[in-house]
């Protein structure tokens, strides 16, 4: 049945009446505060989220001027967020980092689509923190691009972690100079860079004398103890250019970038002295037999190593404790 009060209202609809029947707003008014209510309640959840979630959140116009950042976002400049608000980065962090987050903004204005990637921060306290972003185009109602709405997530725990799983991946525990692995495949790039420009390399192939007579007169940790001091003064007798690694047991390679022959025979006498002088636990004197070889009409790097390990058994068989050079391909 029609309600004959409805008939009159222009809407079609009955006037609302509150609780006590008191007739005072319309139907359309009833839906816009109910609308207003969601609207409120729907903002007051945005709120909420854009200030507890675990990211910083920001929007930035064309001009890169803040229009919105949260108080994570701020924190991370060291602000209120207020203060943010009209600021571009060059005002707020170092020229450094402010040029590292252009090149993400810039990305998304020229691209106009959702750009991602690494960022840095510095911490007040000088630490440099990691951040995966994510920044998404925003358009106006005509499609421009306006602004560029970013989601920052501090990943720098995980950034230390895959550092850490990287360096202990190439690095041999024991002594802290490069694997096998990694010595091999640097000594790889160095042949080819070589190759490239036409510069000399040379490699050294080092192995501890009796060394199992040190094990076992002396145990297993003392060994250690020698193995460790060995690396450690090549480490120190060598440049940073110099690329030192451990092969196994009680055996290291080191490759030589820009050395002829000659350079890598004197750095190989003055290695060899430098450990007989060594004095390790109870006056242990380590020695080592070292090999020479130079890339000079070498097919590849493992020609090279090959040489220098025929050397060093040269060394050997001539009495140890004692430098060999590899003969020249014929
Ligand atoms: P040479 O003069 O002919 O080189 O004789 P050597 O005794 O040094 O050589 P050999 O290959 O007979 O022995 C090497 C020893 O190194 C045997 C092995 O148990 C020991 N070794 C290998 N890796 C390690 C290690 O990480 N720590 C210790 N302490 N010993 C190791
Ligand atoms: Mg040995
Ligand atoms: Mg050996």
């Amino acid at each position: 049945m029609i309600d004959p009060k409805a008939r009159n209202h222009p809407s079609g609809k009955p006037p609302v009446r509150d609780a006590r029947g008191r007739g005072a707003l319309s139907a359309d008014a009833a839906d816009l505060g109910r609308l207003e209510a969601e609207l409120l309640q729907k903002n007051a959840l945005l709120e909420s989220l854009l200030e507890n979630v675990d990211a910083c959140i920001y929007t930035k116009d064309r001009a890169r001027r803040y229009t919105y950042a949260n108080a994570k976002m701020a924190a991370i400049v060291g602000r209120e967020p207020q203060e943010l608000l009209g600021r571009t980065d060059d005002e707020l962090v170092a020229p450094e980092v402010a040029a590292n987050w252009r090149v993400l903004d810039d990305r998304v204005f020229t691209t106009g689509s959702t750009q991602s990637g690494e960022q840095i921060s510095t911490a007040p306290d000088g630490e440099i923190r990691h951040f995966w972003v994510v920044q998404i185009p925003q358009r106006d109602r005509g499609g421009e691009i306006v602004s560029l709405l970013g989601i920052a997530t501090d990943f720098t725990q995980f950034y230390k972690l895959k550092e850490e799983l990287a360096r202990q991946a190439t690095t041999d525990e024991l002594t802290g100079v490069r694997n096998r692995r990694s010595l091999l495949e640097t000594a790889r790039q160095e042949f080819t860079r070589a190759l490239r420009y036409q510069h000399p390399l040379s490699v050294l192939m080092l192995d501890i004398d009796h060394f199992k007579d040190i094990n076992d007169s002396h145990g297993h940790d003392v060994g250690d103890q020698v193995l460790r001091a060995v690396a450690d003064a090549c480490r120190r007798e060598l440049r940073d250019s110099d690329v030192l690694g451990r092969l196994g047991g009680e055996e290291f390679g080191v490759v030589l970038p820009n050395t002829r022959h000659e350079g890598a025979l004197a750095v190989a006498e003055r290695l060899r002295a430098r450990i007989e002088a060594l004095r390790v636990g109870d006056g242990i004197a380590p020695k080592v037999s070292i090999g020479v070889a130079c890339m000079e009409g070498a097919n590849g790097i493992e020609d090279v190593l090959k040489r220098a390990d025929q050397a060093l058994y040269a060394a050997k068989a001539a009495g140890r404790n004692r430098v060999s050079l590899a003969a020249k391909p014929a």
